[in-house]
């Protein structure tokens, strides 16, 4: 069941997409400008682009609407390319592969003239791509050719291999046949021969040649005209009297669905010039059927092909091995299309027409063909390829369907009038660098040792030199060993016969021979049986071996896909580390960032903490402020009230003291008076009090006003007495006339009845105090009185309500002003140190002096006084009292007030914290510029008062 020899495709790849692919290459080769021409329309801008310029009478007609356009190419060939550097460049890696059994497609694409043919046969001197190729590929196979017809084609695309006995029955047969011998002396000094094409310095080689196998060449030629395929290489005999048209192929599949032409003649070559001298054969027919059948060459496409069949050579390196598996083929197509460029600028007519039609149809094949291709791989579609619907693509559907490398060879003729089809031309070919095809796979490695030829043919050239030094041939070396062996056989008797009817010397020696023969013919199976025993031993040495190459050849395999794999994993860990060095800086940032955000937080926070121990500074700072000016205050106060306290005490002391001894006086003088005038009868007298002032309804309380145990006094002086702070004011003008109850008297007379506290500073009415004190009968508490809230003097009669009574001063009543004189009149006493407060409710009092400090005038003038007096309430806030009293006359002329109520006007704030500290700060001030005031008032009050005291005694 052994397989054909190998067609030149493999079979099918399964569709797979890891399958490694490469694209289209696209070269563009720019031929000199011809002689009668002088536009140039292509210009190279760079080693892959080329710039291409309307000419100037295609932008007259457009009115300059072509725009310059630029195309980019695997690369460009520019006018002064040689064909040496483009076959060095495109072919040559086509040539390595072909040796490394991969498949090649190389064509020409161009419009007619551009240099299709010259690229690809090129002239004399100047050899194209085609007798390059095949002098590369002979010189690199060159010594490993197998015989003539060792490999033999098949008629279904593949290659038979058979024995050299067989090739050399064929060699014999086929030249027997031939009529006429063929030798190059006879050929036509007119055709070309391979020797004009390429100087030998010019040759090349392949380097990967595999010694182990034999190789054998054959090529094929065939012409696509009309969409008809001929062959090129037929023999058959022209008859120039009756030409008969020839005979087209058909193209079939072979069992690796790959296509081929069904019959087409494939020539085994076995040299370069051999090959080239069948490729101008297949050229020659091709112009001569052109010429006959008045056809027009530039309208077909050639398809040469060279196709390398290579087989391994046996374990001994002696023979091919006769195995059709290990037949590899591949081969390179080299393709000269038609002309690209439309009907239309042919001109041509009826049949040629429609000629000129199908080839340009082929060609529009072609283009449709890559653009699906190309949509398919670039937009994963699967739209159907129509390569039947031309011959040329038909047959090379297996190099875009399957694998092999395409190249395609742009030309282009940079004159005028070929501008319009070069932008078709350049069109296709940038979208055919689009299509990607499969990358062909490496040819499998023989399980038989490598340099198996070289040792052949070494062990040949040994056994030859031997031989040589011998003279002899190689069984010579034995003879002794044949000697021994002939000796060894049983002696022949005595075989002269002397007599005619001697029967027993034949028979004794036909019985000897006979004898020999068995002894021979034993040694020959002997012989047979060790040669087959070790023929055994080494088949099976062999099969070791290549089970073990099979080994060898599993782990490299394994080796390469683990290697694959680390290169992978190699570029992933690149990659990562990449990522991974991004991220480190970018998280260098951050961090960096976020120390320069904690740095300020700390900052901040120091700041803060700075400021908020600052702020507990001034706090506390503020607090021993505060404690220590309400200690100051408070021991102030203290003071002075003891300082007061004790003045006053004194000054009563020594008044009282003066004042009983002035009694004394007096009563010694009255009683010396009385002596005199009376002789002595009268008693003394107890000095006379002073009158004291009456009101209407005095009399009713007379136990409170004896009550005093000191001398009555002359006007009262209510001493507002506070806790805290109070204004000791008094105002008195001067009176001579009377002596005056000294003060100390006259406030702890008022201390004993009212004891003072804080309530004094509440409303008066509805207070305890004025609850308990009891109101001299027959005058009611009206509403009135409750709401005024007076308090009367302990030692004068209840003051009656300013507007139904008259308050009874306490000077004689004549000295009383009228009060239907002019209503009452207010001396408004509102002292300098007072602030302006911005209260709803203001005292307004009509009719009232204002003054800022006392005003005797004022008062002389007034019935009542009030003094606005502010200090600061315990919350802070300021409290203005309205300290009223009535102005009386003294005895001595003067004025004093009787202090008779007290209102109180105070803010609140209802939601005030009790420790505001910006409220705080100006309450202190507050409280020590009233503490001021009023010590600096009751000092100097208290002085004046002193001195008037001190006058009036
Ligand atoms: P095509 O096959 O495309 O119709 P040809 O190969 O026949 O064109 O070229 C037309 C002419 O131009 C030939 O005479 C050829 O020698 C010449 N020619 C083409 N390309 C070049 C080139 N690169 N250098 C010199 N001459 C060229
Ligand atoms: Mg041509």
């Amino acid at each position: 069941c052994y397989r054909k020899g190998k067609t030149p495709r493999r079979p099918a790849l399964k569709k797979t997409n890891n399958v490694e692919k490469d694209p289209v290459g696209v070269y563009c080769r720019i031929r000199p400008l011809g002689a009668e021409d002088e536009e140039c329309c292509v210009e190279m801008i760079s080693s892959s682009t080329i710039q291409l310029h309307a000419p100037d009478g295609l932008k007259a007609n457009r009115n300059g609407e072509y725009k310059e356009t630029q195309y980019s190419f695997t690369k460009v060939f520019g006018i002064n390319t040689g064909q040496m550097e483009l076959f060095e460049d495109v072919a040559r890696p086509l040539v390595e592969d072909l040796i490394q059994c991969k498949n090649g497609l190389l064509f020409t694409y161009g419009v007619t003239g551009s240099g299709k043919t010259y690229t690809m046969t090129g002239s004399p001197g100047e050899g194209g791509l085609l007798p390059r190729s095949l002098d590369m590929l002979f010189n690199s196979i060159g010594p490993f050719q197998a015989k003539r017809f060792v490999f033999k084609p098949d008629d279904k695309n593949g290659i038979d291999i058979q024995s050299q006995v067989d090739a050399l029955l064929e060699r014999q047969k086929r030249d027997s046949q031939q009529s006429v011998p063929k030798t190059p002396s006879s050929r036509q000094k007119a055709d070309l021969e391979f020797a004009d094409m390429i100087t030998p310095e010019e040759s090349r080689k392949s380097k990967n040649i595999d010694e182990d196998c034999s190789y054998s060449v054959f090529v094929s030629y065939v012409e696509i005209y009309n969409n008809y395929i001929y062959d090129l290489l037929e023999d058959a005999q022209f008859d120039s009297v009756r030409p008969k048209p020839p005979q087209s192929r058909i193209l079939r599949e072979d069992q690796n669905h790959n296509m081929y032409v069904a019959g087409c003649t494939e020539v085994e070559v076995k040299s370069t010039e051999e090959a080239f001298e069948v490729f101008w054969k297949g050229q020659k027919k091709r112009r001569i059927a052109n010429t006959q059948l008045n056809r027009e060459s530039s309208r077909s496409h050639s398809v040469f092909t060279v196709k390398l069949a290579q087989a391994p050579l046996d374990a001994d390196g002696d023979y091919i091995l006769q195995d059709k598996n290990q037949v590899n083929v591949s081969q390179l197509c080299l393709v000269d299309l038609a002309g690209s460029e439309r009907t239309s600028r042919t001109r041509a007519e009826g049949s040629r027409l429609r000629e000129a039609g199908n080839i340009n149809q082929s060609l529009m094949t072609l283009r449709t063909c890559m653009e699906i291709l190309r949509e398919n791989q670039m937009c994963g579609t699967n739209k159907m390829v129509p390569y039947r619907d031309s011959k040329v693509t038909h047959l090379f559907k297996n190099y875009f369907d399957g694998e092999g490398k395409v190249k395609m060879i742009v030309c282009v003729n940079p004159k005028a009038d070929d501008y319009e089809e070069t932008v078709l031309v350049m069109r296709f070919a940038e979208m055919t660098q689009e299509v990607e095809v499969a990358r062909p796979v490496d040819r499998p490695i023989y399980h038989l040792a490598a340099g198996r030829r070289h040792r052949n043919q070494a062990f040949k050239d040994e056994l030859s030199r031997r031989l040589e030094e011998r003279g002899g041939p190689v069984n010579g070396g034995d003879s002794a060993l044949m000697n021994q062996l002939i000796e060894s056989l049983p002696a022949l008797p005595p075989c002269e016969l002397v007599d005619p009817t001697d029967d027993q010397t034949l028979p004794r020696l036909i019985e000897v021979l006979e004898q020999r023969h068995r002894i021979r013919q034993m040694m020959t199976e002997q012989v047979t049986h060790t040669a087959n025993k070790v023929k055994f031993m080494l088949q099976q040495f062999d099969s070791q071996m290549s089970s073990k190459d099979t080994f060898v050849h599993d782990q490299q395999s394994k080796l390469n896909e683990k290697e694959k794999v680390i290169l992978n994993q190699k570029t992933e860990i690149e990659r990562l580390e990449k990522k991974s060095k991004t991220l480190e800086y970018k998280i260098d940032i951050l961090q960096k960032t976020t120390e320069m955000y904690e740095q300020d937080k700390r900052s901040l926070q120091q700041e803060l903490e700075g400021q908020e121990q600052m702020l507990q500074k001034e706090l506390s700072e503020r607090r021993r402020m505060e404690q220590r000016m309400q200690g100051v205050v408070t021991d102030t106060k203290l003071k002075w009230e003891k300082e007061c306290e004790r003045r006053v005490n004194a000054k009563q002391l020594e008044m009282q003291n003066k004042l009983w001894v002035k009694d004394e006086k007096l009563k010694q003088l009255k009683a010396i008076v009385t002596e005199n005038s009376s002789g002595g009868s009268f008693p003394p007298e107890p000095p006379k009090k002073p009158e004291r002032p009456s009101r209407e309804r005095d009399h009713t309380m007379p136990q409170k006003r004896s009550a005093s145990p000191t001398a009555l006094p002359v006007s009262d002086f209510i001493l507002k007495n506070h806790h805290n702070h109070s204004d000791h004011y008094c105002t008195s003008t001067p009176s001579t006339s009377s002596p005056y109850p000294s003060v100390a008297s006259c406030i702890s007379e008022w201390e004993q009845k009212f004891p003072i506290d804080s309530g004094s500073q509440s409303r008066l009415h509805g207070t305890p105090q004025n609850q308990n004190r009891t109101p001299a009968p027959g005058y009611s508490t009206n509403s009135v009185d409750r709401r005024r809230g007076q308090r009367w003097a302990p030692d004068t009669e209840a003051p009656t309500n300013d507007l139904d009574r008259n308050t009874v001063p306490p000077v004689r009543p004549t000295h009383r002003r009228s009060r239907s004189a002019g209503g009452e009149k207010w001396v408004d006493h509102k002292p300098a140190s007072n602030l302006e407060l911005d209260t709803v409710m203001q005292p307004i009092i009509p009719n009232a002096i204002k003054v800022s400090t006392p005003n005797e005038k004022a008062l002389s003038k007034c019935h009542k006084y009030v003094l606005r007096h502010q200090e600061l309430a315990s919350d802070g806030e300021i409290e203005t009292k309205l300290i009223k009293g009535d102005v009386f006359k003294t005895r001595g002329g003067g004025q004093a007030v009787q202090f008779t109520d007290i209102e109180t006007l105070k803010q609140e704030c209802p939601t005030a914290p009790r420790y505001n500290i910006s409220l705080k700060y100006p309450g202190l001030i507050m409280l020590l510029r009233v503490f001021c005031s009023v010590s600096l008032q009751m000092y100097f009050g208290v002085l004046f008062m002193i001195n008037k005291i001190e006058d009036s005694i």
